[in-house]
């Protein structure tokens, strides 16, 4: 069984008042603090994996390169993983590295489900296409589900939940991904804490055009200040749920908001996958929020799904009744946990 030695958070690198200046700097505090005449390998998260990487990867000078090359693409996550990288690779040259994508579970999705409907020129020449995010939790919390249930991963469908600041949604079939809710970057999908999710495409020309916004304001409204932060001005859901108990309608109004899209992907994914076994909730909202779990399930009783509200209140593993058709789950996530174990494999050890 692994077990989890140490554990820490370097935040706000490079910014005044921040843990660290740099990556090195941030890098050799971790070297500092833990010891390290064990360590058999890194492995880095590496937030988009393109199509190009459909598993965890040791990294040599060219997969540095690929991820590189992948940059256009995650422009805000993947230099920082890079930078991890190359500290990483300069400090401890003996180490074996190894790159975990966020995107690589969902690689086994099929080419409908990845494609949009737009000019496929534009899309092939600009890599345009569904990838989907928060793999390595998807596939962990998947797994963790079957664990839960006594049941072998291959032969069970499950739909997970992964709410934390970002969300999204996931059908695996077998343990395999087969449909998610997050595009070509993190901003599609379900209602975030400051991100919209699904939107028309039309919304940024119409600010653009008619609102006279610039494009780089319009990202930084519908990344930073949209979903729950846009519609209340608090990004926590705990927040929201104060204000909702107290009346507030903003409050209200994106409870519901963010409720209802979870159940329409819920409903998407259940048509897609014919039949799920379980429902599995993950992530700061997902794990501690019973109100968004109820919410979000409510009226799916002639689909088999239910919640025992005094299970759910409760913070069980299983929340739905016994005798329910579909389990409904709660599985606290592990990232570094998974992304651990995906080491471990890409190293064949
Ligand atoms: P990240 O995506 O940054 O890893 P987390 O998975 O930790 O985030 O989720 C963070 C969010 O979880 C918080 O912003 C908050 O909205 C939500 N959260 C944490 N605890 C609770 C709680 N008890 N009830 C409702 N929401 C919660």
């Amino acid at each position: 069984m692994p077990a989890t030695l140490a554990k820490g958070l370097i935040e706000r690198i490079g910014e005044a008042g921040g843990d660290a200046a740099d990556h090195t700097a941030a890098l050799q505090q971790v070297m500092e603090s833990i010891d390290l005449s064990n360590l058999g390998a890194i492995g880095h998260r590496v937030v988009h994996g393109g199509s190009l990487f459909s598993s965890a990867t040791l990294i040599d000078d060219e997969v540095v390169e690929t991820i590189e090359r992948l940059v256009p693409l995650a422009p805000l996550h993947n230099p920082a993983a890079l930078s991890g990288i190359a500290v990483a690779r300069k400090l401890l040259p003996d180490v074996p590295q190894v790159a975990v994508f966020d995107t690589a579970f969902h690689q086994t999705i099929a080419p409908e489900g990845v494609t949009y409907a737009i000019d496929a020129g534009l899309a092939a020449d600009w890599q345009i296409r569904r990838y989907g995010f928060h793999g390595t939790s998807h596939a962990y919390v998947a797994r963790e589900t079957a664990a839960l249930l006594g049941r072998p991963a291959e032969e069970i469908n499950v739909i997970t939940l992964h709410l934390g600041n970002g969300a999204s949604a996931c059908a695996v079939q077998g343990g395999r991904s087969v449909a998610t809710s997050m595009g070509m970057s993190p901003q599609s999908g379900l209602v975030m804490g400051t991100r919209s999710g699904d939107i028309d495409p039309t919304v940024i020309f119409h600010l653009h055009r008619v609102a006279g916004l610039p494009i780089e304001e319009i990202e930084r409204s519908l990344t930073r200040s949209a979903g729950l932060q846009g519609l209340t001005g608090a990004n926590d859901m705990r927040e929201i749920q104060r204000r909702r108990d107290e009346g507030d309608p903003a409050a209200t109004l994106a409870f519901a908001v963010y409720c209802r899209r979870i159940k329409e992907h819920v409903g998407a994914y259940l048509a897609l996958l014919g039949h799920t076994d379980a429902i599995t909730f993950t992530a700061g909202v997902g794990e501690n929020s019973p109100a968004v779990r109820s919410a979000a399930l409510q009226g799916l009783s002639t689909l088999g799904i239910e919640i025992d509200e005094a299970r759910n209140n409760r913070g069980d593993r299983i929340v739905s009744p016994d005798a329910a058709r579909v389990a409904v789950c709660v599985v606290p996530t592990d990232e570094e946990l998974e992304i651990a174990e995906e080491t471990r494999k890409a190293l064949g050890a």
